[in-house]
C-alpha cells in the first residue's frame, strides 16, 4: 500500500485496527513522504541486497525498502501491528515480518538463513529508547553487514558520528570509530512524525570496516579503558582512567608517559592510535 506516510492513511489504518501509539515503545511514525524513499535510496536498498529493518510501525519504510531490495526482513516488537502490516504490505512477496524484540533476535542466524547470497544492509527509524544498544549490538557482533542507516535523535547523531580527537566525542564514539566510519546523512524535523517527538532527528550511516584497527590485543580491556576515559567529563585521561578502573595514578601516569603523551592530556584529544597504544601500555602495567 502506497501513501503510508499520509496522515489520513495512517489515521484510517489506526482506526480500522483500533491502534493507539505506545510511548514506551518509541512509536513516532513518519508522516513526511520524502524521508523514507531517501533512507531506502541512501541505505543500499537495491538489487543484490537483503535489508534488515528494525521497528516497522505500519510499514512506511518497509514499503520503500521492499520496492528496491531483493528481500526485507523486518523485526517489530508490537504484536498489534502484525495484522496491520499484513494489509499494508500485502502486495510484496519479498518481505518477512518477525514479531520479536530486536534485542532477543539471533542476528547471525537470521542473516545466514534469510540473506544467503545477498549483501546485507540495515535500515530503520529506530525507537529512541534503545538507539545505542541496538547500534552497538549490530557493530560488536561483526555481522556480515555493509551499512547501517538509521534515524536517531539529532543530539545522539552528532555524538555517534563525532570524529576522534573532537569535543563531541565520548566512549560510544570510540566504539563506533573502531568498527565503522560514520556520517550524518540529513536532518529530519520533529514535525515529520506523528505524534511529534520533543526533539529533531537525523539519519546517520555507519559503513562497517572490513578490518578493525590494528594493535588491540584485548578488545574487552580496550573498551573498558575507553569507557573509563570518558566517564568523567573535563577530567584528564590520567584521573578518569585511574578512578574508573581503580588503578593507581602513578601506573596510569607512567603508561601515558611511555607512549609519549602529555601528562595532562584530556581523553577527547586522543586519536584512535594513541588510545590503543595507551591501553596496551596500561595493560602491561597492571
Ligand atoms: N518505521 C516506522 C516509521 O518510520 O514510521 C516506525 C518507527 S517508530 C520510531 C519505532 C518502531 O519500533 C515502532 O513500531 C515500535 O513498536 C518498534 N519497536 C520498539 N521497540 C522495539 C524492539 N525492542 N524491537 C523491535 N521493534 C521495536
Amino acid at each position: 500500500m502506497d501513501n503510508l506516510s499520509n496522515i489520513g492513511t495512517i489515521k484510517a489504518v489506526m482506526e480500522k485496527h483500533g491502534f493507539t501509539f505506545s510511548k514506551a515503545l518509541g512509536q513516532n511514525f513518519l508522516v513526511n513522504p520524502s524521508v523514507c524513499p531517501r533512507i531506502a535510496e541512501l541505505g543500499n536498498a537495491k538489487e543484490g541486497f537483503g535489508v534488515l529493518e528494525i521497528g516497522t510501525g505500519i510499514g512506511v519504510l518497509t514499503n520503500e525498502l521492499a520496492k528496491r531490495a531483493d528481500k526485507v526482513v523486518a523485526v517489530e516488537i508490537d504484536q498489534r501491528l502484525i495484522p496491520v502490516l499484513k494489509e499494508t504490505l500485502a502486495e510484496y512477496d519479498n518481505v518477512k515480518i518477525i514479531n520479536d524484540d530486536i534485542m532477543n533476535v539471533d542476528l547471525k542466524k537470521l542473516i545466514e538463513t534469510e540473506f544467503s547470497g545477498l549483501d546485507v544492509a540495515v535500515c530503520a527509524n529506530l525507537p529512541y529508547y534503545i538507539t545505542s544498544p541496538v547500534i552497538m549490538t549490530l557493530l560488536e557482533q561483526r555481522l556480515r553487514i555493509k551499512t547501517i542507516t538509521v534515524m536517531v535523535q539529532k543530539e545522539a547523531g552528532i555524538r555517534l558520528c563525532a570524529k576522534m580527537g573532537t569535543r563531541e566525542m565520548g566512549a560510544v564514539t570510540v566504539a563506533i570509530n573502531y568498527f565503522a566510519s560514520a556520517k550524518v546523512l540529513f536532518n529530519v524535523s520533529r514535525g515529520s512524525f506523528m505524534p511529534p517527538p520533543n526533539v529533531d532527528s537525523c539519519v546517520v550511516q555507519f559503513e562497517l570496516r572490513d578490518k578493525t584497527p590494528q594493535g588491540v590485543t584485548d578488545e574487552a580491556f580496550f573498551f573498558k579503558v575507553a569507557r573509563g576515559a570518558f566517564s568523567q567529563r573535563r577530567k584528564t585521561l590520567c584521573n578518569s582512567v585511574s578512578s574508573a578502573l581503580g588503578v593507581d595514578k602513578s601506573a596510569v601516569a607512567k603508561a601515558i608517559e611511555n607512549v609519549g603523551l602529555n601528562a595532562a592530556v584530556r581523553p577527547e584529544k586522543l586519536s584512535m592510535d594513541e588510545l590503543i597504544s595507551f591501553s596496551e601500555e596500561l595493560k602491561k602495567m597492571i
